[in-house]
């Protein structure tokens, strides 16, 4: 690869100062400390045994690599390089000047096609070589991500899997920073087509990239103490801080911008761009997004943030959009903002979730539905709308310390977002359906994971999340430490530092064992899920004898090296009844225990009988198997009657809705009709 320009790599001043203190690792949102939230995030967190542990390690050895490969094969390292070669011939060109829009209003440029999950071969961008849809860098950005997180974990330099990342993400800033514009301006599409700049920006997904390609230079930075492609990002930033502040020339039609430029702010502590991030919250609602031919509800500009009541549109874009909107509200204070998003968040998850903690019912706008318009088979539940919930869900726990946001990312997590990945780490679903039938036929929504997608937002999507999942399991709020999430982990905070052992979410014991404490006490807070009906804890053996109830149990004493806490959560089995206005699913069950949602998929069931001649039978027992069916996690058992066979009860199977689609593929349902009255 070309080497950059020593301009462009001397390596930036680092504002944010040094890392801290040995092993601490700033994770994907930092709040200033000044600002009013209630909750910090770890410094100091890592994952150790369990299923998170396993799934990171598999981003390592599997899907990192994969990603590495397809960012060549798809074409979207050489629109970069297409773009150092552009910029060698050309300046840049203003809004006025002439160019031919050869994408097509949706915005998936050459390769064509409205919906954005065919795969196969795509038509480069005629003249020009370039390949993909618009937003080809994004795919890169969020896979520098992913690397910049998993470089946190320390494996250097002995890992020969984290040195490659190492080398692929020094290698690909260096094309990056040679295909950046000499006035900041960096995105391949618009310098290979030569397009003019900003001038459709419902669709161009110019700040989108922008967007993710800040974030990747702050996990960089953060993660792996890397400041070359920060320097890039704050260049970018200025541009478009000179571009956009104070004006109102447009919003991008896909919003991450705005958490985008907030994590700069924090992470630089130049106050323009959380301006500017604040500007462009602000003047979203007024039409300034632009035409999309798909309605201003679908770029959530179709009424201003402070007075909106639910989402609409676009799910992934709202939801990013809400990111931002908290990230705003922590980091200035306003009340306004924050209530609006919590009131939002409310309204979505009582009546726009699935059971997955997935969102989207409208194949045709990737986009929210009606209120409790929730039907299993028609679910969309884009991957990337469960990871964009769950990014938003965790800056509302940070701002309120509301054990509700814990609980639903909990959902999120182990189920619509856990399914979109096979269990080997290279195969994954862009759509999240409950149901899925025999003659399941859809361009947009192949039956089975896919490698890759023409649209690849989903999978290093995936990557990046995973790669950076320790720092979503607990915080510290004045004295107290906060566990949220219960797996095999390393947690320092509020200076306690803790060894959190368990199997869950297939078991729900999870031990806490105290290995350095201050003289001084500290509160311990563990959340209790709302769906543990039977909580026990004990200290040192000694049961607490207050009552146990969901939300956080906090445990304030002086503590000292080896104690241990022990959690029991209930983790029986139950039965789940849909909200009776969720008419899809009227007269049907699904199956839960503890955190998992769980299937029935036609491989297990036993004779072959049809997964839709089964039928529930009342009070039917919940029958656990230890036994693993092909490397699945703990199966249950339900008694069902078989339709048109009166009085013979068989057994059906259930296995955990994350786990499907890794055998044969044949149908699947989460919801089941049980039999009248019970
Ligand atoms: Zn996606």
């Amino acid at each position: 690869m070309n080497s950059a320009e020593s301009a462009r790599t001397a390596p930036p001043q680092d504002p944010a100062g040094p890392a801290g203190p040995p092993g601490s690792v700033t994770g994907p949102v930092a709040p200033v400390a000044a600002a009013p939230g209630t909750h910090q995030p770890l410094a100091r967190a890592s994952l150790a045994e369990g299923l998170l542990h396993q799934w990171q390690r598999r981003n390592l050895a599997a899907s990192l690599p994969l990603a590495l490969r397809q960012l060549e094969d798809a074409g979207n390292l050489n629109n970069v390089r297409l773009a150092i070669e552009a910029g060698r011939a050309a300046e840049p060109k203003t809004a006025d000047a002439e160019g031919e829009n050869t994408t097509g209003a949706d915005g998936y440029g050459a390769a064509g096609g409205h919906r954005p999950v065919g795969v196969g071969p795509v038509d480069p961008l005629p003249g020009t070589g370039y390949l993909g849809p618009v937003f080809m860098d994004s795919d890169i950005y969020k896979t520098l991500e992913a690397i910049g997180w998993e470089l946190a974990h320390g494996r250097l330099p002995g890992n020969p899997e984290s040195r490659e990342l190492a080398s692929f993400a020094a290698e690909v800033t260096a094309l990056l920073e040679e295909a950046q514009r000499p006035d900041g301006y960096l995105n391949s599409y618009f310098q290979v087509s030569g397009e003019p700049r900003y001038t459709r920006l419902a669709w161009s997904h110019e700040m989108y990239c922008a967007g993710h390609l800040i974030q990747a230079a702050v996990a960089l930075h953060r993660g792996a103490g890397d400041g070359r492609l920060l320097a890039v990002a704050v260049r970018l930033a200025d541009h478009l801080v000179r571009e956009f502040a104070g004006q109102e020339r447009g919003l991008d039609g896909h919003p991450i911008i705005e958490t985008a430029l907030a994590e700069l702010y924090r992470e630089t502590g130049t106050v323009a761009y959380l301006e500017l991030a604040r500007q462009f919250v602000d003047q979203r609602g007024r039409g300034l997004a632009g035409d999309s031919g798909m309605g201003r509800r679908y770029l959530q500009d179709h009424m201003p943030v402070r007075t909106s009541d639910t989402e609409v549109g676009h799910v992934v874009r709202a939801l990013y959009f809400e990111a931002g909107v908290t990230d705003v509200a922590a980091e200035t204070g306003e009340r306004e903002l924050l209530e609006s998003s919590v009131r939002r968040w409310d309204d979505m998850v009582s009546a726009k979730t699935y059971l997955t903690g997935g969102n989207g019912s409208r194949h045709a706008t990737e986009g929210f539905g009606d209120r409790f318009e929730l039907p299993p088979d028609r679910a969309y539940n884009e991957t990337c709308a469960a990871i964009a919930s769950f990014q938003w869900s965790w800056r509302l726990l940070l701002a309120t310390g509301d054990a509700k946001y814990a609980d639903h990312m909990e959902r999120v997590l182990y189920n619509g977002f856990g399914a979109a990945i096979a269990t080997e780490g290279q195969r994954f679903f862009y759509v999240n359906p409950l149901q899925r039938r025999e003659d399941h036929v859809e361009k947009d929504d192949p039956s089975r994971r896919r490698i890759w997608f023409n649209c690849a937002c989903c999978p290093p999507n995936i990557m990046r999340l995973i790669a950076s999942l320790e720092h979503y399991l607990a915080t510290e709020a004045g004295d107290t430490l906060y566990v949220h999430q219960y797996t095999g982990s390393r947690l320092a905070g509020a200076g306690l530092d803790l060894e959190v052992t368990t199997d869950y979410p297939w078991s729900g014991a999870v031990y806490l064992r105290v290995l350095a404490a201050p003289q001084a006490a500290r509160g311990l807070a563990l959340r209790v899920p709302a769906w543990s009906t039977s909580t026990r804890i004990s200290v040192n053996n000694d049961p607490e004898r207050t009552g146990v109830s969901p939300g956080y149990h906090i445990l304030h004493r002086s503590w000292r090296p080896g104690d241990v806490i022990t959690l029991h959560l209930d983790v029986t089995p139950r039965w789940t009844h849909p909200d009776r206005r969720v008419d899809a699913v009227r007269g049907c069950v699904a199956v839960e225990r503890g955190p998992l949602v769980y299937c029935f998929e036609q491989a297990d069931q036993l004779g072959g009988t049809r997964l839709d001649d089964l039928v529930i039978q009342p009070g039917g027992v919940l029958g656990e198997r230890p036994v693993t069916l092909d490397g699945i996690g703990q199966t249950i058992e339900v008694t069902a009657a078989v339709t048109g066979m009166p009085g013979t009860p068989v057994t059906a199977i259930a296995i955990p809705y994350f786990q499907w689609d890794n055998r044969d593929g044949r149908p699947m349902r989460v919801w089941m009709p049980h039999t009248p009255g019970s």
